[in-house]
């Protein structure tokens, strides 16, 4: 079989010796081959004919899952492409045999936008990176990719590119690939990072007929603004160029600190909203932290929320060659985050009522942090993440400045007031991990939650983390949805 392989490859003219950032380089060419040509086969009744290029080949029955599997379906086909001519040969294959298709990156969004029962793009070997290039006149960095290509992949290569780049910006997990957070608006915690699309200058896109389409935020600025998070619904992202910043004189100081619960989110004091807003205009980047019961007493009042905050610094990366293997193994957080999956998703849901004593202890063990960071580190400051599944949902809702914020103080107090009604009343604990929020300036890209026309509308972003499995998850978050959706400007 991968003599066919070969030689179908060579027929489409595939390139065997692209560097491929998620491939070691001492992998023989016929593996990357191998791989990038893979396609899997569900139990459907199949004719081969009909999926004939030869960057097909038919294996065993499969089913498509995300990464916290709550959602799978049995494509038809998968590919895993890895040319622009690969990509334009699925296209005519799906028009031909009247085949929908549907793309996926790293499998890790919850929601259904993925899941299809024809053909499944997976595009991680799309992982190719282009030399970064400067601008004069526009004094800026760009560096070009493909669309498979992950964060940390892109972290790693622009840090060892002359001079040391980043991206300013960036969402908390590291393995995502770009085409996944792309396509849906994903977003960091820097303010004017606004969402990750808004760091693009170029997208390129196969759209249904076969075509490469481009678009320029310089040349056909509205085009871009509704072709950046697509939510993979205008063809399959082959493309991105993506600003970077150089990081000689600017990394990040991170400083973090515990607020009594009720100076941020108390609805009845003014003075909540005024501090929010000080917050905002003080710091670069800021993230609220809040474990439920993380203080004793059966009251939010008595909680503590903590505020990371980032703002950019000349100095040199805080020295910690004194304890090199405890800041290694702290920085790495592997074992904290398979210690956390065993108690949160394969504990709790049996004993659901440990879980304040739970949270309590994940609040203690956070790192508070006060260091100088280079700016991959400093963005993507919780590391392995994707060892502890958790089920998430987000909202953003735009801050009403006139009123000192009080729609944000108020959804966000509605929440946690109903964590613990629902504790002290039904003995029921559907969030068991955190409550967290970032502040971004609105987005230009028209599909994205946080667009606005006025460039300097704030939005504040609540997301509500759970471990999976956790009981009555899905049914309180569903309910706060539609609170924050009806009440609070969610969207
Ligand atoms: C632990 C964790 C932490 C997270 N942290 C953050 C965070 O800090 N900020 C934030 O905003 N979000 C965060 N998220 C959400 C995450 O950013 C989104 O779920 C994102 O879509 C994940 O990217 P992915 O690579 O897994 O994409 P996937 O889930 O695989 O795909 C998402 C969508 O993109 C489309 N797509 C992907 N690639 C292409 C392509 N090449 N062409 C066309 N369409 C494509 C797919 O069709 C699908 O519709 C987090 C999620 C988890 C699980």
């Amino acid at each position: 079989m991968a003599i066919s392989i070969r030689k179908g490859a060579q027929r489409l003219g595939l390139q065997t010796n692209t560097v491929r950032s998620d491939v070691s380089c001492s992998e023989a060419d016929d593996s990357v081959l191998d791989l990038s040509i893979h396609t899997i086969y569900n139990d459907e009744p199949k004719n081969d004919t009909q999926l004939s290029a030869s960057n097909v080949q038919p294996a065993t029955p499969h089913t498509w899952v995300n990464w916290v599997g709550n959602q799978q379906s049995s494509p038809t086909a998968i590919f895993h492409p890895s040319t622009l001519g690969e990509l334009q040969s699925i296209v005519f294959q799906a028009r031909q045999a009247h085949k929908r298709i549907r793309c996926v990156a790293s499998t890790f969004s919850m929601s259904s936008i993925s899941k299809t029962n024809d053909y499944l793009v997976d595009t991680k070997f799309l992982s190719t990176i282009y030399r970064p290039t400067f601008d004069l006149e526009k004094t800026l960095w760009t560096v070009h990719v493909q669309s498979g290509v992950s964060i940390k992949a892109l972290d790693d290569y622009l840090r060892k590119h002359d001079p040391p780049l980043a991206m300013a910006s960036n969402i908390l997990i590291e393995s995502v690939l770009y085409g996944g957070i792309i396509a849906t608006g994903a977003h960091g915690a820097n303010i004017n990072g606004r969402c990750l699309s808004d760091q693009l200058t170029e997208i390129s896109i196969v759209d249904g007929a076969g075509t490469l389409q481009t678009f320029n935020a310089y040349k056909d600025a509205v085009e871009f603004s509704a072709a950046c998070v697509n939510l993979g619904l205008l063809g399959i992202i082959y493309t991105l160029t993506l600003k970077v910043v150089p990081m000689a004189n600017s990394r990040y100081h991170a400083l973090d600190y515990k607020v009594p619960y009720h100076q941020l989110f108390d609805p009845l004091q003014k003075e909540c909203g005024q501090r929010l807003k000080k917050l905002v205009q003080e710091n670069a980047s800021i993230q609220l932290l809040y474990f439920p019961f993380n203080n004793t007493g059966n009251c939010r009042c008595n909680d503590f929320v903590i505020i990371k905050t980032l703002n950019p610094t000349p100095e040199l990366p805080t020295n910690h060659l004194r304890f090199p293997k405890l800041h290694h193994w702290m920085v790495n957080q592997e074992l904290f985050h398979r210690i956390a999956k065993i108690v949160v998703v394969d504990l709790l849901p049996y004993w659901p009522s440990w879980s304040p004593l739970v949270t309590r202890m994940i609040y203690r063990y956070t790192p508070i942090l006060n260091c100088v960071q280079e700016i991959p580190d400093a963005v993507h400051f919780m590391k392995n993440l994707e060892r502890f599944p958790t089920w998430l949902v987000e909202f953003s809702m735009k801050c009403d400045e006139d009123h000192d914020y009080v729609n944000i103080i108020r959804a966000w107090d509605h929440v946690a007031q109903m964590v613990y009604e629902t504790a002290n009343e039904w003995h029921e604990y559907p969030l068991n991990v955190a409550m967290e929020a970032r502040f971004n300036k609105a987005s230009s890209c028209i599909m994205s939650p946080m667009y606005d026309e006025d460039p300097e509308a704030l939005f504040f972003s609540i997301e509500l983390v759970s471990g999976k499995n956790t009981q009555g998850f899905l049914e309180f978050s569903e309910m706060i949805a539609k609170i924050w959706m009806e009440q609070y400007g969610g969207l």
